[in-house]
């Protein structure tokens, strides 16, 4: 056995869980590390916490003055838990966080230090920052980025830093984040679904979009994850038999949780508690060392800055405990990959949840009103919904029989088809006062209050209804939700404006009831969007053979589905929107292409060295102790030698088999490799990095685990399945 791979197991196996306190109930805890309205009556004075609520509720600016003012109790607040340095914070397009500490000291005229921030300081930043991705926005000779603060999401302290959420945008008012067209994505969809809300309340004056996500995510001992240098350089295992015993016999999913991932879990929820996150949730997933934790549902904004956060603080939590947190989407072949589940639904100021089934006629109008627009929206913009969660990680798992496959698809259960099936019959233009009295008593008034149990049961769709929203499970664990989120709020958006308008026309000209109107073009909506429900088994090929009848895109990789993103339907959607511009889109695109490339181009290189510097000269030892083996016997038996060397024999001949094709794969990958290299088209250059030099990885790897097979286990390298998952 490698001394690496001995000491790693012995530091494994040994180890105890580290005991977490907890003294304090959770309801105190919560929020205490952040500048939430608690904190802000506290701090504030009565015109600065108004100007802050202002901002948060309409988006108003804050001026000059009251942003000094603000910055000034910040400090004071921040000060009094022991913060040294203030930075702002933010999430560029390398699907991290970012920051940049600066202290509060600085000099006064005298010459002496004092602790200061300004609003200035708390406004606006120059990070410089130039080395984050920006697809061609910002020249070098222009290099200048700012970071602005985002009122709407709440400072909080994590250490002895106060973070203040920003956004980040080029010189010239081009996001460079994902924050900033989620926000856009967000005021669009506050101001369709506020006007088509108003058909049913008045009173109505603004609209949330929820998100609640739910993460997956592996634990792996630290020193284990340290043996292996494809986790350590990837986050996947590029090899690596699987073992005896995965997940067969389905003893993991919601099992006691082990103790030393409780002790995890319990210290980092109480951090999320400090920083305002509501985890909720926790249990074993499905894979041996898999777990999710998931939270109560927040306004997205909110939401995907806490998912954000969630994701930094896991592996900071992590290395006290001797973890690593694996988020990639499928560190390990054979069992489940993990998902982030983004559950969406709208909710208006007056407290109504728009997809969730009301008490009346009026209001199961509302919701299905809102249900038929998102179905529709879908429908529509299918393929971009699968852009939004393409990466080269999540093309593992999306089509893997175990998570939602690339296909696009809605599913609404049983008594839902059912309804929709009854609104399709409405007659065209004005309904007869029977007819209205049938829809309302018979039709629209038979929604059940509570849906929730009778829905969702068809864990293969990847945009389920739930009972009061949809749940899109197609998202990676690793992904930012700002982008999947950003999308679904878009399209949802231009939907509804469009039916606001296509209702307005049918009132106004053909003198319709508005609730006649409502049903006309829902009606028109349901036959429409035929194509994307799908009630069936989503992981069949009976449903990919179906899906292409219907004219569904199947986009299994990344460089397929992302082209959607640069296609004129995508960047009028996001330009009539307000989302982003044609610049912006073709920069993220641009960017999310060459992070594919680069994904790929480091596995390869990766799994180049192990096989050569690893796997072949572990074989190779081996293959020599055989035929020490059968020299030795031949001295032995002489003539008769075979007859007790013939397995061994054989096995020389399996190794050298192995080693010849390990060989000749590793040295066709490295050429397509450097053949793509120099391809100038980025867009060939991932076409060909998908289909010419990934499918070299499965040729390699399964020469190699063929090896891990064959060899004594003493000599074998790498740390292997069955060491690296069940932990205790
Ligand atoms: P599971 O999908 O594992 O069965 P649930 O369906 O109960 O679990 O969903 C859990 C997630 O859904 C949680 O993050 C929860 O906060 C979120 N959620 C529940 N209701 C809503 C809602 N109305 N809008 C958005 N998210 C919601
Ligand atoms: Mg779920």
């Amino acid at each position: 056995m490698s001394t690496l791979r001995f000491h790693a197991l012995k530091e494994a196996l040994h180890r105890d869980s580290v005991s977490v306190e907890e003294t304090e109930r959770r309801s105190e805890l919560y929020a205490r590390n952040v500048f939430d309205q608690t904190a802000m009556l506290q701090y504030l004075t009565k015109d600065s916490y108004q100007s802050v609520i202002s901002a948060i509720e309409q988006g108003d600016k804050i001026d000059r003055r009251m942003a000094d003012q603000i910055a000034a109790s910040m400090k004071e607040w921040a000060l009094s838990k022991g913060v040294t340095h203030y930075t702002h914070w933010f999430q560029p397009l390398t699907g991290g966080t970012a920051e940049k500490h600066d202290a509060f000291f600085e000099f006064m005229d005298n010459g002496m230090g004092i602790e200061k921030f300004g609003g200035d300081q708390l406004v606006q930043q120059e990070p410089d920052a130039s080395s984050f991705p920006h697809g061609g926005i910002r020249n070098t000779f222009e290099a200048r980025g700012y970071t602005a603060w985002d009122p709407s999401s709440p400072a909080f302290v994590f250490g002895t830093t106060l973070c203040i959420p920003t956004v980040f945008v080029a010189y010239t008012g081009e996001a460079l984040d994902y924050k900033t067209p989620l926000l856009r994505a967000l005021h669009a969809i506050d101001e369709a679904a506020t006007a088509v809300a108003k058909y049913f309340d008045k009173n109505v004056k603004k609209v949330n979009a929820s998100l609640g996500w739910e993460q997956e995510y592996f634990l792996i001992d630290s020193a284990l994850v340290a043996s292996r240098p494809d986790l350590v350089m990837t986050g996947r295992t590029l090899l690596g038999h699987s073992s005896a015993k995965g997940q067969q016999l389905d003893d993991h999913y919601f099992g006691s949780i082990p103790s030393r991932a409780l002790a995890y879990m319990r210290d980092l929820e109480v951090e999320c508690m400090l920083l305002g996150i509501p985890v909720k949730t926790r249990h074993n997933e499905v894979a041996p060392n898999q777990f999710e934790l998931a939270p109560i549902y927040e306004e997205t904004n909110l939401a995907v800055d806490h998912n954000s956060l969630l994701m930094d603080i896991m592996g900071k939590v992590a290395h006290k405990h001797n973890f690593k947190v694996l988020l990639h989407e499928k560190p390990f072949a054979g069992v489940n990959g993990s998902g982030k589940h983004n559950n969406w639904s709208l909710t208006t100021n007056t407290g109504v949840n728009l997809l969730g089934p009301g008490k009346t006629p009026m209001s199961n109008l509302q919701f299905l009103t809102f249900f038929i627009n998102t179905i529709k929206a879908i429908d529509e913009y299918e393929e971009l919904m699968r852009a939004g969660i393409a990466s080269a990680s999540n093309d593992h798992r999306l089509g893997a029989n175990e998570a939602p496959p690339a296909i696009m698809s809605v599913f609404i259960g049983q008594q839902l088809t059912q309804v929709l099936k009854e609104l399709e019959g409405v007659t065209d233009g004005k309904l007869s006062p029977q007819e209205k009295t049938d829809l309302k008593l018979n039709v629209v008034g038979k929604i059940p209050e509570i849906l929730l149990d009778n829905t969702d049961r068809n864990r293969t769709s990847p945009f389920a209804f739930t009972g009061n929203k949809f749940e899109f499970r197609a998202v990676g664990s690793k992904s930012n939700c700002a982008s999947p989120m950003t999308i679904l709020n878009t399209i949802v958006a231009k939907k509804l404006k469009e039916f606001k308008k296509e209702v307005d026309v049918l009132i106004d000209k053909k003198s319709l009831k508005k609730d006649e109107a409502i049903f006309n073009v829902l009606r028109e909506y349901i036959k429409q969007s035929k194509n994307i429900l799908f009630e069936g088994n989503g992981y069949g090929t009976a449903w990919e053979k179906e899906a292409k009848k219907r004219g569904l895109s199947n986009n299994k990789t990344t460089p397929e589905a992302l082209k959607i993103k640069i296609s004129k339907k995508t960047l009028d959607l996001f330009e009539e929107m307000k989302v982003m511009n044609k610049t912006e889109v073709e920069a993220r695109y641009e960017i999310e292409i060459e992070e594919y490339v680069m994904r790929i181009q480091i596995e390869g290189r990766v799994l180049g060295d192990i096989a050569k510097n690893h796997i072949v000269p572990t074989a190779i030892r081996y293959q020599n102790m055989l035929i020490n083996n059968v020299s030795g016997l031949k001295n032995l038996y002489e003539k008769d030698f075979k007859k007790y060397a013939k397995e061994q024999m054989n096995i020389i001949e399996e190794i050298s088999l192995h080693i010849g094709k390990i060989n000749t794969k590793v040295a066709a990958m490295t050429t397509e490799r450097s053949k793509a290299n120099k391809l100038d088209d980025i867009e060939k250059k991932a076409t060909d990095y998908c289909n010419k030099v990934k499918p070299l990885f499965d040729e390699i790897r399964n020469n190699c685990d063929a090896l891990e097979l064959l060899i004594d286990d003493e000599l074998w390298p790498l740390t292997k399945y069955r060491e690296l998952l069940f932990i205790r």
